[in-house]
């Protein structure tokens, strides 16, 4: 079993929050994107490097900081789903 954006309950269960909730769920995200380090940018092996330039306002910096940690957890689920994937397709060969 692995989870897509479609079938992740995990997700679809923030999204619901987001729904029910305001802002609570949402300011918990942009508090981990900042405390993982991608507010000055972001690199990886998944992601190609994006800096976030010195000269924006705070607001813009939490912002781009928090959809650059959605891009980098989302290549992480997809890597994961192609992984299981694999894995199957060995076990069934
Ligand atoms: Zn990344």
């Amino acid at each position: 079993m692995h989870f897509t954006s479609e079938n992740n309950p995990a997700q679809l269960g923030g999204l619901a929050a987001n729904a029910q909730r305001d802002t609570k769920a949402h300011a918990e995200m942009m508090r981990r994107a900042i405390q993982d380090g991608y507010q000055t940018g972001h690199d990886c092996r998944l992601c190609r490097r994006i800096d976030i330039p010195a000269d924006i306002t705070p607001e813009e910096r939490q912002r781009r900081a928090h959809a650059l940690w959605q891009l980098h957890w989302a290549r992480m689920r997809r890597q994961k789903a192609r992984f299981a994937t694999q894995r199957k397709a060995k076990a069934a060969a």
